[in-house]
């Protein structure tokens, strides 16, 4: 028997091998296979219903050199799914399969993990601190060591002293995920508006396939009314995965989980060790781990019993993913909630046009039938929402759930602009006088002032005083940003950094580098000069790598041990500081330059969120932003308060241009190590773009972006109206056109949000 295996690899389909004399692979084991000399970790896929096997000569096809019986399958749903995103994206679907297959250690016989237990004599060397962990240890659980370290407040190493003595037993850990989670815990009592949004939520839960876009302002209380559909699913004895568009977002989510339902839900991002994503996959593949967190990659997890998907700031742009596979996890969950909860049947791939909803329709293949699943829901929740999911919601294929009002707080905070021509720094600063005078107020009566500037580093430019040289990265067509911290020049694009001379490359002459601008590190320098008394606090991704440590500075600014947080968006989302009153935009005109058709909602939802962290509960807020267009509609709707004035002029101007969700885009982008092949190429592409009505191609243009790591760009873009069937013409106009040689690279990128 031979069977079709999809290897993670950008090949264009799958495989046939044998399978091994009395030997069985249903689709969605794991196997290895060889391919050429080296051999894959891989997955036996499916053949299109009434396929044949391909007629190979036997004695061609390669045979199976394991199957993995003890690694859990990929449940069917998972195939579909990969089948789907391959087809929506353009990707390989080998490429979305190693996407699901991102925890190596799954693939191996898990490590069994040891804690520590009391059980032998007490030491004969007693010291306070070792008194402290038997006390700590008396209820004779097993314990993670760094666990019993930390509640007996003692360093890890007092812990295997007391090993060493016998004191304690080296014991393995119970399964974790075993660990239930209690719905019918005391919870939160809701408000009347809670509980209503709660009832409406609970409701369209027994639906099957239903969007909920679950609109309240910040500090409304949207987790504590999500939680209520999360119990309800999880009382069905269902799955259920939380999307955070952040890792920084999942500590204050796990603390309140654990508050709500007694215990942890399982995480998946970036920050979870290698072995624990192992650990993770193998329980949500087996249906143990029933509650997930987890980053946009979550989505691919192999949930077998999935019962609900909740996108949370479903707005934001962290959700699209650029690299490799490039699709928007926000649309693809609304996918994956159409296509059910786990036991779909075998079939053509196509979750039919009513699943993606704005953006992301796609209609491609045969619409088969709604197959017996009917589909599990998904929450979309914000208090920004983006246009699409508004759109929707407008449009009655999402179902629209306001909360006008703060849960704890009497109003949202007042927001102003602070005119910046008006009230100018001094020369060589950036604060304006009107918002230190209003963080000195805030400080002197005891509470927070949070400060946010979108850019990392010390400034964005440094150029010569004497000779006017700029540093530009050798490999980019950006300047390089000084960070001052660690002393050296970076690029924000490759990734290359130069220590920071101290005389000029071009003209030799010394001391004569100017900083050009403000990054968060100058914001910081400034407030220190300013508020010398302050107790400061720096957040920005590039110092602030280790989750562990983030998440101890954000316990810090809620316990109030900080009084200025100065940050980039790290801080600038979903958090809830309880002393934080006041918050101070440095440039609300930042986001504003962009040229891309989203720049204005963008900036509109980053400024609300952030500007929303202030007052949120008995403090009163105020949001005080710095620009020099006051007048422009984003600053003007911050200001009044009036989001849905905002919002339906923007649709409208959408609607206008049809541009997203009205009419549908794709980006392609032509790069290559010499300006010339990939200008020619693009062009040679533009040239084969089949004629179509309703769909037109734009360009090829330079890209604003012109170069990246030495590589030149250009750039296409596709303008299709809504009904359009965008993948179709995509195939047919890629398979014509002429084959990218030599270093040439093309790349697709459907639903684009990135322009550069
Ligand atoms: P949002 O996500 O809408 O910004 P949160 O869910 O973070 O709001 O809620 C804001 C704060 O109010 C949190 O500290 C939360 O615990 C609290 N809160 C919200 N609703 C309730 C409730 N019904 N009872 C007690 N506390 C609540
Ligand atoms: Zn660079």
């Amino acid at each position: 028997m031979t069977v079709p295996v999809l290897l993670p690899l950008a090949l264009p389909a799958p495989y046939d091998y044998l399978v091994p004399e009395g030997s069985h692979a249903e689709p969605g084991t794991f196997v290895i296979v060889p391919l050429g000399p080296v051999e894959y970790l891989a997955a036996v896929w499916r053949r299109p219903a009434g396929a044949a096997p391909p007629k190979i000569a036997r004695k061609k096809l390669r045979e199976i050199v394991e199957i993995l019986d003890d690694v859990p399958k990929l449940p069917e749903i998972s195939l579909d799914f990969a089948d789907w995103v391959a087809n929506y994206t353009l990707a390989p679907a080998g490429m979305v399969l190693r996407m699901m297959m991102s925890a190596r250690s799954a693939f191996q016989p898990p490590a069994p993990r040891y804690g520590v237990r009391l059980e032998g004599a007490p030491p004969e060397r007693m010291t306070p601190a070792r008194a402290r962990v038997l006390e700590a240890a008396a209820n004779g659980l097993v314990w993670v060591k760094s666990a019993l370290a930390e509640a007996a407040g003692v360093s890890p190493g007092v812990i295997d002293g007391l090993v060493d003595a016998g004191t304690l037993i080296a014991e393995p850990l119970p399964d974790w995920h075993a660990m239930p989670l209690d719905t019918a815990r005391a919870r939160a009592t809701l408000n009347d508006e809670q509980a209503e949004a709660a009832r409406a939520l609970v409701a369209n839960m027994d639906d099957g396939f239903a969007v909920s876009l679950l609109d309240g302002v910040t500090g409304s209380g949207k987790t504590e009314v999500y939680f209520e559909a999360i119990a309800k699913v999880l009382d069905q004895g269902k799955q259920a995965l939380v999307l955070m568009p952040e890792i920084a977002l999942t500590s204050q989510f796990i603390a309140r989980c654990e508050e709500r339902f007694g215990a942890k839900p399982a995480e998946w991002h970036s920050g979870v060790s290698a072995p624990n994503r192992g650990r993770v996959w193998r329980a949500v593949a087996e249906n143990k781990a029933k509650l997930v967190v987890g980053a946009r990659s979550a989505l691919f997890l192999p949930f077998p019993d999935l019962g609900l998907i909740v996108v949370d700031e479903e707005h934001d742009q962290g959700y699209k993913q650029e690299d490799r596979v490039a699709y928007q996890a926000r649309d693809m969950a609304v996918v994956r909630a159409h296509l059910g909860a786990g036991r779909a049947g075998f079939g053509a791939a196509g979750a039919g046009s009513r699943a993606a909803g704005a953006s992301s329709r796609a209609r491609f293949g045969e619409d088969s039938a709604d197959r017996s699943p009917r589909g599990i829901p998904v929450v979309l929740s914000s208090a920004t929402p983006s246009i699409e999911s508004l759109v929707n919601a407008g449009q009655g294929r999402y179902r629209h759930i306001r909360i006008g009002t703060r849960y704890k707080a009497a109003s949202l905070p007042a927001i102003q602009a602070i005119d910046m021509r008006k009230s100018p720094p001094q020369r060589g600063h950036w604060l304006s006088p009107v918002l230190t005078d209003a963080v000195a107020e805030t400080l002197g009566r005891g509470e927070q002032a949070l400060l946010f500037l979108n850019r990392r580093g010390y400034a964005p430019v440094t150029l010569c005083r004497k000779c006017g040289f700029r540093f530009e990265c050798p490999n980019c067509s950006a300047w390089l940003v000084e960070h001052r911290f660690r002393r050296r020049l970076e690029c924000h694009h490759c990734g290359k950094f130069l220590p920071l001379p101290h005389e000029c490359p071009s003209c030799g002459a010394e001391e004569s580098l100017v900083a050009c601008g403000p990054g968060i590190e100058r914001i910081a320098e400034e407030v220190a000069e300013q508020f010398p008394e302050a107790r400061r606090v720096l957040l920005s991704s590039d110092l602030t790598p280790s989750i562990s440590d983030l998440r101890e500075t954000l316990r810090e600014i809620e316990d109030r041990e900080v009084d200025i947080i100065i940050g980039t968006q790290l801080v600038a989302k979903g958090h809830h500081f309880p002393g934080l009153a006041l918050v101070g935009v440095i440039d609300g005109d930042l986001g504003l330059a962009q040229g891309d058709p989203r720049a204005a909602e963008r900036t509109f939802q980053l400024l609300s969120q952030v500007t929303g962290r202030a007052g949120r509960e008995t403090i009163k807020g105020r949001g005080l932003i710095q620009t020099y267009m006051p007048e422009h509609p984003v600053i003007a709707a911050l200001v009044s308060g009036d989001r849905d004035t905002f919002l339906d002029r923007e649709i409208e101007a959408r609607r206008e241009a049809g541009m997203p969700p009205f009419g549908r885009l794709a980006a392609i982008l032509v790069t290559a190590g010499d300006r010339g092949a990939a200008e020619g190429y693009a062009r040679e592409v533009a040239r084969a773009a089949p004629h179509a009505e309703k769909i037109q191609v734009l360009g090829p243009a330079e890209a604003p972006l012109s170069v990246i790591r030495g590589r030149y760009r250009f750039r296409l873009l596709v303008k299709a109206v809504r009904e359009a069937d965008l993948q179709a013409y995509l195939r047919l106009w890629l398979a014509q056109a002429p084959k990218a040689r030599g270093d040439i690279r093309l790349t697709v990128d459907i639903d684009p949000y990135s322009f550069l």
